[in-house]
């Protein structure tokens, strides 16, 4: 679906950000491409939707140099998700989203259905949330608009660089599981950013893991681990946060029926993401494979953090995730 033959991209100054890269990314696969900050990263993906020109070398999109489509058609079938990402601040949210879709005629009603879906898609209710400007949400929720908006126009391909880098671990994590809920509803094609191995390994379905312009590894995220090519795979692996984790089920309540949680964490959850929830909310939502299963109060997460401590360790033998 996309293709990379000996792709070379050398800047004005002479610097070579990418060298002879060959990279295949499947039709319907995420791919994560991970490295230290200026390994290429960044110049790789904009390669992509030509937003920096290559240097030699061929790139393929489904078979046909990505040189001869017209750039608005390129452009409109590939989404595209920035860290901070830019949302018009004088338009509503609604509008924000159909930009595209707007662009392409589509009529008045389909763009509104078009919007909520995809509010809807990432917890966001459109009643509440179409009609508000940019600034009357927080980061996360803007960031989570702007993930939507790439998908608004329903293309082949979305590309995102770093989307979820800086905001705080709690919305991270939330934006970070509906993406791996969006993958599997929607198998977009998908190149996705980050210098987070712990974020590589949890999205992937392959990691490309650069350095200096060319590729040292690119494998399955278990694979990765388990084989590690060198000694700088090792030493990027190792960058793992291997933080105290908990499993929420040993202090969960039933969901509360009529209060939905303000914020949801995965049962099995590192403890620095719990307490900064818990700073925030009473109670927190417990999520497994995708579904609410129960609430954690304040008082009852506490007494699991301290039998813990009284067992001098956490709760998962050391091992992550
Ligand atoms: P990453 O996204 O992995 O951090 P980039 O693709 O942004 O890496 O950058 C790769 C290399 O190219 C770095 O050495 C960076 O300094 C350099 N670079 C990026 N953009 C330019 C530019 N416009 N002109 C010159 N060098 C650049
Ligand atoms: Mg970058």
């Amino acid at each position: 679906m996309i293709r990379f033959e000996q792709i070379t991209k050398q800047y004005p100054d002479g610097t070579v950000a990418v060298d002879h890269l060959d990279l295949e990314v499947q039709k319907g696969e995420f791919l994560v491409l991970a490295g230290p900050s200026g390994c290429g990263k960044t110049t790789t993906l904009k390669m992509i939707n030509r937003l920096i020109p290559t240097s030699s070398g061929s790139l393929y999109i489904d078979g046909k140099p990505a040189v001869d489509y017209p750039l608005d058609q390129l452009r409109w079938n590939i989404g595209y998700v920035l860290q901070q990402i830019a949302l018009f601040p004088h338009m509503t949210i609604e509008e924000n989203i159909t930009v595209v879709p707007e662009m392409k005629g589509w009529p008045k009603e389909k763009l509104k259905a078009r919007a909520a879906e995809l509010l809807r898609m990432v917890g966001l209710d459109p009643d509440i949330y179409a009609a508000r400007k940019p600034s009357e949400l927080s980061g996360g929720q803007q960031q989570r608009v702007g993930v939507v908006r790439a998908l608004a126009a329903d293309p082949d391909i979305l590309l995102m660089d770093e989307p979820f880098s800086a905001l705080d671990p709690v919305s991270r994590e939330k934006l970070q599981d509906d993406l791996l809920r969006l993958k599997e509803e929607l198998g977009k094609t998908t190149v996705f950013v980050t210098h987070d191995m712990d974020e590589a390994l949890k999205l992937a379905d392959r990691i490309c893991l650069m350095r200096e312009g060319k590729v040292v590894q690119l494998s399955t995220p278990e694979d990765l681990l388990l084989n590690p090519a060198d000694d700088f795979v090792r030493s990027f692996i190792g960058k793992r946060k291997e933080e105290p984790a908990v499993d929420l089920r040993a202090a969960m309540e039933k969901p509360d029926a009529e209060n939905e949680p303000a914020v949801v964490l995965p049962a099995f959850v590192e403890v620095r993401i719990l307490l900064n929830a818990l700073a925030e909310h009473d109670s927190v939502g417990v999520e497994s494979a995708g579904k609410i299963v129960g609430r954690v109060s304040r008082g009852a997460a506490f007494r699991l953090l301290a039998r813990m401590a009284g067992k001098g360790g956490t709760d998962d033998g050391g091992t992550h995730g």
